[in-house]
């Protein structure tokens, strides 16, 4: 039984395998379309260039399966974990032609541990034979995910924060997707620069009304080694306190439907690169938070559903 007032992915998991599932981040190396000058260069303003800790001067220096049995044995000693899903989260996880993508995405069929598979990418990077692709890892493994970053919906916020992909490729994307049985999990950043309650309250409306499984909630964090860093210390520009970060994502939740599985609340894991906002360093406490204001509010995820125009800028 979910124990949160919202649709939490621990206990869908729980609900659907019988037992907590852990995700397993993979780096397979990948570059993103964004970065490279496909698309543009240096990426989102937000994006850190080093990837994750399994490169070294950007090259990927532990081999695929290596990292899934490092990931298992974290959670294994930790939580006494036995069921995996492998999560290729670096960068942008469809960004090679189809072959590649085959030989990558097989590496963790064969390992009965790993009940499902979620493929993190831009919706600019997806087309009908790598849909077809990932579709087919359905016949190995129980849950396939794919997750798209939208991050706002604003064209302005998405020029200044350099996302380089238009709303219309997002919903192109969506529309690819959908009738595969590939889960779909869609990715916004709640706080991002100048952009109002309003704007946000917009973005969380049209993902409310997307044909999708998931949502992912992140916080803007300011990290070392980005574009946003550079661009603060020149004119810094303000962060949400913790306390309006808690009250809008308690006002996304009341308008998303009962249906949508919250795999995300706040932003995560960037300690040694982390500059700020302080208050995102505690993340337990940030979740806590917005337990108790659902609480406070006597609400839940889907409360408001028939919200329909745009909330009022606070
Ligand atoms: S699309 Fe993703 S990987 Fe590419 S620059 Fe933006 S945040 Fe980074």
């Amino acid at each position: 039984m979910p124990t949160k007032r919202y649709f939490d992915f621990k206990s869908y998991l729980i609900n659907r395998f019988g037992e907590k599932v852990y995700k397993v981040t993979i780096d397979a190396g990948f570059s993103c379309p964004n970065r490279d000058g496909t698309k543009g260069f240096g990426g989102c303003i937000y994006c850190n260039s080093q990837g994750s800790k399994h490169r070294k001067e950007g090259k990927l220096v532990t081999p695929l399966k290596q990292q899934i049995e490092e990931g298992k044995s974290f959670y294994k000693k930790k939580m006494n974990a036995k069921k995996f899903i492998a999560y290729f989260q670096t960068y942008t996880n469809t960004y090679a032609d189809t072959e590649t993508l085959k030989k990558i995405y097989s590496v963790p069929l064969d390992d009965d541990e790993i009940v499902g598979i979620s493929i993190g990418t831009r919706p600019d990077c997806i087309d009908q034979e790598k849909l077809q692709l990932i579709e087919g890892l359905l016949k190995y493994k129980e849950e396939v995910w794919i997750e798209y970053g939208l991050q706002t919906i604003h064209d302005q916020t998405n020029i200044f924060i350099n996302r380089g992909h238009s709303l219309k490729e997002f919903e192109d994307a969506v529309n690819l997707t959908i009738n595969r049985g590939i889960k779909i999990c869609i990715h916004i950043i709640v706080g991002l620069p100048y952009e109002s309650r309003k704007m946000i309250m917009e973005t969380a409306n049209f993902v409310a009304q997307l044909p999708i499984h998931g949502v992912k909630i992140h916080s803007l964090l300011l990290l070392k080694g980005t574009l946003m860093e550079q661009i603060y210390n020149k004119n810094p520009f303000p962060f949400m306190t913790m306390e309006e970060y808690v009250d809008t994502v308690c006002d996304i939740l009341e308008i998303l439907p009962k249906h949508f599985i919250i795999q995300r609340l706040t932003g995560d894991g960037y300690r040694d690169i982390f500059i700020a906002p302080d208050w995102c360093r505690n993340k337990l406490q940030v979740i806590n938070n917005i337990d108790k204001e659902l609480q406070k509010r006597n609400s839940f995820q889907g409360k408001r559903l028939s919200y329909l125009k745009v909330g009022t800028d606070k």
